[in-house]
């Protein structure tokens, strides 16, 4: 039997922006709001974090949750903006 989880995340759920190193797992979280993507190397390691392709899309995103978390409290707001979240349970 599989068990399948879903979770709606509304954009007031999203406490912390987290950055892993794939190379030895450490982690760096920044508040959303906060969050301005840079060439990032990985204070444990000195692994490239963030490769110069994925800077813009990173920049992006980041704008995009500054712009959009203050909308979503607000009481007028005209978008509902959700990630919902599904994984398996065996
Ligand atoms: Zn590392």
């Amino acid at each position: 039997m599989t068990i399948i989880n879903r979770i709606c995340v509304e954009l007031r759920d999203i406490l912390a922006v987290r950055l892993q190193c794939k190379n030895c797992q450490s982690a760096i979280s920044y508040l959303p709001k906060d969050w301005k993507p840079t060439a990032l190397r990985c204070p444990n390691c000195d692994a490239i974090m963030i490769e110069p392709s994925e800077l813009r899309a990173l920049e992006l995103l980041a704008e995009g949750l500054r712009t959009l978390m203050p909308a979503d409290d607000a009481a007028e707001k005209k978008l509902r903006f959700e990630v919902r979240l599904e994984f398996e349970q065996r």
